[in-house]
Formats: structure tokens, C-alpha cells, sequence
């Protein structure tokens, strides 16, 4: 069994509503079992224009191999209509695997621990809302790359994510 962390965002369409969907998509994969959602945090979109983003982190533990844990992740992305017209396009549904344990994955398709985690608060602080002693590969405690990121604004929504 391994805990790994998925990270979810949405811009288009009905933000909230999205992530509890795709949250009860990723608890009905087979072999995986859903254990803790972060808050709901809302966040201008970085490298483009566009609405503000709603992102979250899930916990899961599962038996299931990376790249298969990705695949599962892009079929709940297509299921809520994600297209990939542009490099950090809007989206429906953007669902990256964060964290595979301890693993490190350095593939065309699955780079893990995720290459940008570290620089992004809406990842940062929902992942450590989760854990705030999370220790990753190659970065160390992510609690100490939080000042990196005080400069992004984040808001964490009193409103948690309704789950399956
Ligand atoms: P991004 O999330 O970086 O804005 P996309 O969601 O469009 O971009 O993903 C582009 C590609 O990134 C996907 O086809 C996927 O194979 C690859 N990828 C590499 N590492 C990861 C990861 N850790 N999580 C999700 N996708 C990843
Ligand atoms: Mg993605």
C-alpha cells in the first residue's frame, strides 16, 4: 500500500462542484481508497489569464502502480470534458499525482515528486493542511518552502469540499 497525493484544480464551469465530482470519481477507482481531503483554496490562475482556480489536495492509498494511478487521473479529466488546447489553458479539470510515497518517477508521461509542487501555494498549503511534516524527495521538509511562496495569493475557503 502506498499513499500518494493528487492534486486537483478547476477554473471553468462550476468550480466547487467539479472537485467533489472528480473527489467521488477518484474514490470509486478500484484499488485505492480515499483518506483526507485538503480545504478548498482559491487562486489566480499562474502563466495565463483566465478565473480564478479552486484547488484542493486528496490523500489516497492504493496498491495500484504510478503510471496507472496517472491513467485513472486522466480518465476522471476527460470524463469532466478537459481539452488541452494550449499550455496552461483553462481547464474543467486538471489532476496531477503530486506525490507516490517516497518514489521518484522521471518518465516522459509521470515526472514524481511533481517538478513544480514546491513553487506553487496552492499546492504548498492544501498538502500541508494534510501533512505538515511532509518530507519529499529531493526537497526536504515542504514546510520550508512555504516562505518561497508567501508572495502567491492563496485564500483557503471556510466551506469544505463535500465528500463522496
Ligand atoms: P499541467 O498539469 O502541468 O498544467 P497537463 O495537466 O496538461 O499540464 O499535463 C500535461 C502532461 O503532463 C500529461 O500528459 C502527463 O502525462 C504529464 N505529467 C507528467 N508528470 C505528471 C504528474 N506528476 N501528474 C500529472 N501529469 C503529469
Ligand atoms: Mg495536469
Amino acid at each position: 500500500m502506498t499513499t500518494a497525493y493528487v492534486g486537483l484544480g478547476a477554473n471553468l464551469g462550476d468550480l466547487r462542484r467539479t472537485l467533489e465530482a472528480a473527489l467521488a470519481d477518484l474514490a470509486d477507482v478500484q484499488d485505492l481508497t480515499l483518506d483526507a481531503v485538503s480545504s478548498a483554496w482559491r487562486s489566480a490562475p499562474v502563466g495565463c489569464e483566465g478565473p480564478d482556480y479552486l484547488n484542493a489536495v486528496a490523500r489516497v492509498a492504493t496498491t495500484l502502480p504510478p503510471l496507472t494511478l496517472l491513467s485513472a487521473l486522466q480518465v476522471i479529466e476527460l470524463r469532466h470534458g478537459r481539452e488541452r488546447p494550449f499550455v496552461n489553458a483553462p481547464r474543467t479539470l486538471d489532476l496531477d499525482l503530486l506525490l507516490f510515497g517516497d518514489q521518484i518517477v522521471d518518465l516522459d508521461r509521470l515526472v514524481v515528486p511533481h517538478p513544480r509542487l514546491h513553487q506553487r501555494a496552492f499546492v504548498l498549503r492544501p498538502l500541508l493542511e494534510l501533512d505538515p511534516t511532509l518530507d519529499v524527495p529531493g526537497l526536504g521538509g515542504l514546510a520550508g518552502h512555504l516562505p518561497s511562496v508567501v508572495d502567491q495569493l492563496v485564500e483557503r475557503e471556510d466551506m469544505p469540499l463535500r465528500l463522496p
